[in-house]
């Protein structure tokens, strides 16, 4: 592990945790008298924690920002299918969070591919790769190859927040900062609408980090 420059105190949503580093020449007393010092950011971040929301038959996830209520009956076709409100799902129960997950993050693949296409055309660029992960802290990530990554739990957020980060990154084809030429892009992708979305995914985003977790 690389030797930290500086002391830092991070907090990890999904799971819960803390983490702090300190650089090698300080003493453990002094890096934890620190953190003893963050007590109130400390108690922030508990503050917005949010319970594990295992996907199992009953409970209701975000779907494109709609709750939609999990449906088991072991003679539903073992494809989720999504309709109404409801994802129905049949098979087995053993694996049901795993199907539910992989029909989600096929969902997920398949809508924003088509968005960073639409965008891609509208800011006359184009990404060699889109692909979904699971990324702690990040939404979307874009590589100086062209290569887009968004988080599957996307597809979980409303739609209008979902774009605003396929477009964000696809600004980034362009422009590689956080520029004003960067954000004239991303606005004129976007429309009216980046500081809602943003301050809508700040309040949501701790929600859908939970989903499928505490299993
Ligand atoms: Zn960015």
């Amino acid at each position: 592990m690389r030797n930290a420059r500086r002391l830092r105190l991070r907090f990890d949503a999904s799971t819960g945790s803390f983490k702090l580093t300190c650089p090698a020449r300080m003493s453990r007393k002094a890096a934890l008298a620190w953190a003893l010092d963050q007590r109130e950011w400390v108690q922030r971040q508990l503050d917005s924690i949010v319970p594990p929301e295992p996907i199992a038959p009953g409970v209701l996830i975000p779907v494109q920002g709609r709750d939609t209520t999990i449906v088991w009956d072991e003679s539903f076709r073992r494809t989720p299918q999504l309709a109404l409100g409801e994802l129905r799902c049949g098979g087995p129960e053993t694996g049901l969070q795993r199907r539910v997950e992989s029909f989600l993050k096929t969902m997920a693949l398949q809508t924003m591919s088509a968005e960073v296409a639409e965008f891609a055309k509208a800011a006359e660029v184009s990404a060699s790769a889109v692909s979904i992960g699971d990324p702690a802290t990040r939404w979307g990530s874009c590589s100086s190859q062209g290569r887009i990554r968004l988080s599957w739990r996307l597809i979980l957020a409303p739609p209008e927040v979902r774009r605003y980060v396929v477009a964000h990154e696809v600004a980034h084809l362009k422009h590689l900062n956080h520029g004003p030429q960067f954000k004239a892009l991303e606005a004129r992708l976007v429309g009216p609408g980046v500081a809602e979305a943003k301050a809508v995914l700040r309040r949501v985003g701790p929600r859908l980090r939970r989903v499928g977790r505490g299993r």
